[in-house]
């Protein structure tokens, strides 16, 4: 079998789905992108497709390294989403192919379901009470939302206040029948995540995602030292020689790559059991597709650390097409009780519904996230 063609769709509402085709007429479908900078990736898949064309797609493994180590320079979110969602096609391709979902692949499940949890967004407290209401109603009893707005380096008490305000209503409204983590979203300077996190610790927040930016990773170990809350982070890291070195550090109770991002599944797997050495546990980053999802869900199923699983369900960024549109067989990601099953067709488990794709992606526009500014005028970390 050889791998012919590959062709890239950007879609609403900040996807790039990629269909790899094959002589033998078995098809695999990924997800690479970097939300926001979908062409510049779009462009790197097809780079890298001199190096697939021709080739036999059951050779992942070294399809993968010629990916990683022949280009000299490597590394960095452009091209490891690339691979990513090469990685992730040709997984599905190996499966179709041998007829097994691709945890079956990776050595059989070690769970019968894997906990999701849901984003709630809303700048006021009431708004998220109001949110976390509803997705209560379809069963998630875990969340995240977004620990604080804008942060300066140094800020105001008033500001620590209104985050903190926000988190102690929710806490006061659903007790310890809700569990949520919070994002800091790398918005955070050092000495602001210092005083936030000692604020929010009464109101004992499942974990504390991005206090600062991985860039700023060597306070992963300072913040967790001054704090018994989990540290998450991880969804700003691109292969396992990034994840080496902050599980060396310390500090991370939570690890959580982008299998969109991070090389694939080829590549999370090894991540996953990386964390699972240094006693870490394992949350997928998963605001993307059903694709990304997918890939998520394999890995989350074959991997003991594995804890719960992000999706971006109703997610703010989901405008213009939601998570579900383009499959063919959404009953597969039905949740019981905020759980989901594993996906059990051959290759990833995704049908997708190619005529909406190529329809929707004739009309896509660039998504871009917000840029921010302080009162100032200098620029804020969205
Ligand atoms: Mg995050």
């Amino acid at each position: 079998m050889k791998i012919t063609k590959l062709t890239t769709y950007r879609l609403p509402p900040r996807w790039m789905f990629l269909k790899i085709e094959t002589d033998e007429g078995v098809v695999g479908w990924g997800e690479p992108v970097i939300e926001g900078r979908a062409k510049s990736v779009e462009a790197a898949v097809h780079e890298l497709s001199e190096y697939l064309i021709g080739q036999d797609p059951a050779r992942i493994n070294d399809l993968w390294q010629v990916m990683y180590r022949g280009g000299f320079y490597r590394g960095g979110p452009i091209l490891m989403s690339a691979i990513a969602g090469i990685d992730q096609a040709l997984w599905d391709i190996k499966g179709k192919v041998l007829g097994v979902p691709v945890w079956q692949l990776l050595g059989g499940l070690v769970r019968d379901s894997i906990k999701a949890y849901s984003w709630v967004g809303g700048d006021r407290p009431a708004e998220v009470i109001d949110g976390i209401k509803k997705l209560r109603e379809i069963g998630f009893d875990t969340f995240k939302l977004n620990g604080c707005e804008e942060m300066g380096i140094i800020d105001s008490s008033r500001k620590v206040d209104a985050a903190v305000n926000t988190v102690a209503q929710i806490r006061e409204a659903f007790g310890n029948e809700i569990e949520f983590g919070l994002d800091f979203h790398g918005r955070v300077s050092a000495p602001m995540a210092k005083i936030l996190i000692k604020e929010l610790e009464p109101y004992r927040p499942l974990f504390i995602e991005e206090p600062v930016l991985a860039e700023q990773a060597e306070y992963y170990p300072r913040l967790a030292a001054q704090t018994h809350l989990p540290i998450a982070a991880g969804e700003r890291m691109y292969s396992r020689f990034e994840f080496k070195r902050v599980l060396e550090a310390g500090g991370l109770a939570i690890l959580q790559p982008d299998l969109s991002h991070a090389g694939g599944i080829t590549e999370c797997f090894k991540i996953a059991a990386m964390a699972e050495a240094y006693d870490v546990a394992l949350a997928p980053h998963c605001p993307l597709g059903p694709i990304a999802l997918a890939s998520c869900l394999h890995v989350d199923f074959v991997s003991r650390n594995a804890v719960f699983q992000e999706q971006s369900m109703g997610i703010h960024y989901n405008k213009g097409a939601e998570l579900l549109d383009y499959v063919v067989n959404k009953e597969d990601f039905n949740m019981k009780g905020g759980h989901f099953a594993p996906l059990n067709k051959p290759g990833l488990g995704v049908e997708i519904n190619e005529q909406l794709v190529i329809e929707r992606s004739q009309q896509v526009q660039d998504w871009r996230n917000p840029l921010w500014r302080f009162p100032d005028g200098s620029v804020a970390e969205w």
